[in-house]
């Protein structure tokens, strides 16, 4: 296959990760046959300072020519100022908006070796595999906002069509995995989590009747994503909830380092990136965990490229480096010898041939 693939490295460690997933994505290539090429733009921090831009018109022009978009991280100390009018997390904003990707994906899998990184006590993390989704573009991060001398508000607004497009697209991931979806919403309290429930029992009801359907208030899943991690298995829930509850499921992982994303919409073209940040504190220093880079690559062969059979080679390459003892300094234990970024990312590419 013939695939153009947009390169976004940003800010901090996002060079340092995205090299690497764009290492694997090139052994791939060679290993089954693709050609792939590659464009590389700015965003973020770094595009701010060469443009005065934190996604400039050349960065939107290469990823909407492109088949998919890998992205590392913006931001940083340099540019945080709160009171900034211009600052590098609006350009990942603007760019989500522009390729029209609504539905935020999150795997979290749990590699047994690892289960002792976690806070959690590892019994409770056995088996875990959830994938959660998160509608990214309505809901109240995008509603209207006030703010007089002495109150604010921020409104929240949900059409049907956003729900049963982001609910869809869970279920149909249900379908391919253990079948079973949990919508979560605040059905008792929000009004636009009444509607959340409406839409999500009838497009269930009338298109995924084969899919087993639970309903949980978002309080109580803060709660059972801890105490009960490994029944999950598809979860979608309105943008601030998966904002938060994403979060939280980050920590059965151990480490941020681990976890990859998509954001996809109705055309194949979709955003890939790890879920972590610019780690300004690590950056430089050749010490990041590539993993979530190079398993968002994976995420970017299966979702817009269709490539199955390569996605699941690089995510049991990383099993297997896992495996094999590879660590990286943030999911090492006290005994453990650490590898830097560069040694992860060969000893998965090893593993992958
Ligand atoms: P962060 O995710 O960058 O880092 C949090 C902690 O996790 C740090 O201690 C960091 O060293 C560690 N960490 C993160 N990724 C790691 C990796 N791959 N390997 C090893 N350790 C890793 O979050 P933060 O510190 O809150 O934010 C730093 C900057 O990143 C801020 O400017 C923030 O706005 C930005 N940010 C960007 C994105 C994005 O680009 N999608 C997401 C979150 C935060």
């Amino acid at each position: 296959m013939d695939a153009v693939i947009a390169v976004l490295p940003g800010d901090g460690i996002g060079p340092e990760v995205t090299h690497c997933a764009r290492n694997v994505l090139s052994a791939i290539a060679e290993k089954y046959q693709h050609n792939f090429s590659f464009r590389e733009e700015l965003i973020g921090g770094v595009a701010m300072e060469a443009s005065g831009e934190p996604l400039p018109a050349a960065t939107i022009d290469c990823c909407k020519s492109s088949d998919a978009v890998l992205l590392g991280a913006v931001g940083g100390s340099k540019w945080s100022d709160p009171n900034a009018k211009v600052r590098p997390e609006q350009g990942l904003l603007k760019l989500r908006s522009e390729l029209e990707v609504y539905a935020n994906l999150r795997p979290v899998k749990i590699y047994d070796e690892l289960a002792g990184t976690s806070p959690l006590k590892a019994d409770v993390l056995v088996g875990v595999d959830m994938l959660i989704v998160r509608e990214l573009t309505g809901g109240i991060y995008f509603g209207e906002k006030t703010r007089d001398a002495t109150s604010a508000s921020d409104l929240c607004t949900y059409h049907t069509h956003e729900i049963e497009r982001v609910v869809r697209v869970a279920a149909k991931l249900a379908g391919a995995r253990r079948k079973k979806l949990c919508s979560i919403d605040k059905a008792n309290v929000l009004e636009t989590s009444r509607l959340w429930r409406d839409v999500t029992d009838r497009l269930m009801q009338q298109e995924f009747a084969d899919i087993e359907l639970e309903t949980l208030l978002v309080d109580a899943a803060a709660m059972h994503l801890l105490s009960r991690p490994a029944d999950f298995d598809v979860l979608v829930t309105e943008n601030m909830f998966g904002d938060i509850l994403t979060d939280e499921a980050s920590m059965l992982a151990g480490s941020l380092g681990m976890l990859p994303s998509a954001s996809i919409g109705d055309s194949t073209r979709g955003l890939y990136e790890p879920i972590h940040g610019s780690a300004p504190d690590i950056a430089g220093q050749g010490i990041a965990n590539p993993c979530a880079a190079i398993a968002s690559a994976a995420l970017l062969l299966r979702h817009s490229l269709g490539l199955t059979r390569e996605a699941a080679a690089v995510e049991a390459a990383i099993g297997d480096a896992i495996a094999a003892g590879a660590r990286t300094a943030d999911i090492a234990t006290p005994n453990d010898t650490t590898v830097s970024t560069q040694q992860m990312s060969e000893e998965i590419m090893r593993c992958l041939n």
